[in-house]
């Protein structure tokens, strides 16, 4: 019987705000990647891993449906569709695995300015523009609000100038667009950042285990993010304190050195970043011969 090659497919944001994120944090996990003309489709080059590039509100459905094993997307499209399903008494058909600390943005609630919003109670009888229908509905259902929600699935936030709507709910990072259409922001209702999701359809042995390899190399990436790897000489009398200062570390390697009864050489990997403070403490304490040095991989 001929085997089918297993490989994986990993949907990403086609083309936006997640894309160029999203494809250097795979790359830094090793994977190579060809372009196809059309980009729809990265064929792996040194992995059996597959990239799908796709529209971000659809790689939710993707993972969920088993079309791809993993995905990468904002945490604000997962728990739409999440909502959208469970209110159908479905079950979600994904989890997230990671927090990726990038596409950082939250979905407000936002009204002109000069409204005056006294909690959701104000939205009793109002119009709201919003393209995220499903996390407003639970919103103003849980509060027991009755409003008009109606659905744009792009510049929302001109609705009210149009005389469309009272509120909007849309996403907002910095709030510049809000305030270029006379908006303000009024209330958040999630806050969002990139995410990988993994599906939850059973996989086979072996894609389990690629599956499983590739989580473990992006945790890898993550944790060595902001990850330092420190060293600095020190009296052995000052090791306690010297401990006690070094930013997320466990117990640091602590190595004699020649000719010195009372000096050591202390290593350490601190899970922080390790700001110009720490090391003026660090000197304090009795510490000299600071190094401090990026980790380029972890695998713990
Ligand atoms: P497409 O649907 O074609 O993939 P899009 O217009 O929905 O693209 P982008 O504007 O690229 O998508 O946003 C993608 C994701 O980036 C959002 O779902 C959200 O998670 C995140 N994001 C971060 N900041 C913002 C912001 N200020 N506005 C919109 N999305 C943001
Ligand atoms: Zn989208």
């Amino acid at each position: 019987m001929e085997r089918k090659e297993q490989r994986i497919k990993i949907a990403v944001q086609k083309s936006g705000r997640l894309t160029e994120h999203s494809i250097d944090l795979l790359q830094r996990c090793g994977l190579k990647f060809t372009r196809s003309k059309d980009q729809l489709f990265c064929y792996g080059e040194n992995m059996p891993v597959d990239l799908l590039l796709m529209r971000d509100d659809d790689i939710p459905q993707l993972v969920a449906d088993d079309i791809c094993d993993l995905g990468i997307c904002g945490l604000n499209v997962v728990e739409e569709k999440r909502i959208k399903l469970s209110a159908n008494g479905a079950a979600p058909g994904l989890k997230q695995v990671f927090e990726l600390d990038f596409g950082h943005c939250r979905l407000s609630l936002a009204a002109p300015e000069g409204t005056r919003f006294d909690g959701a109670r104000s939205l009793e009888n109002k119009r709201i523009a919003t393209s995220y229908v499903n996390i407003l509905g639970d919103y103003l259902k849980r509060n027991g609000i009755n409003a008009e929600v109606v659905y744009f699935s792009g510049a929302v936030e001109i609705t009210p100038k149009l005389g469309k709507a009272d509120y909007i709910c849309d996403l907002v990072s910095t709030g510049s667009t809000l305030a270029a259409n006379g908006l303000t922001e009024v209330e958040t209702l999630l806050d969002s950042e990139a995410i990988v999701i993994q599906t939850q359809a059973p996989l086979g042995a072996q894609k389990q285990a690629l599956v499983d390899r590739i989580l473990q190399r992006l945790d890898g990436v993550l944790q060595v993010r902001e990850s330092k790897y420190i060293m600095l000489h020190a009296p052995r009398s000052a090791l306690a304190d010297i401990q006690a200062l070094l930013p997320g570390t466990e117990a640091p390697t602590v190595l004699p050195l020649e000719g010195t009864a009372d000096r050591v050489a202390v290593h350490a990997v601190c899970r922080e970043n390790v700001f110009w403070e720490t090391l003026e403490n660090l000197k304090a304490a009795g510490a000299s011969s600071l190094l401090v040095l990026p980790v380029e991989k972890m695998l713990v």
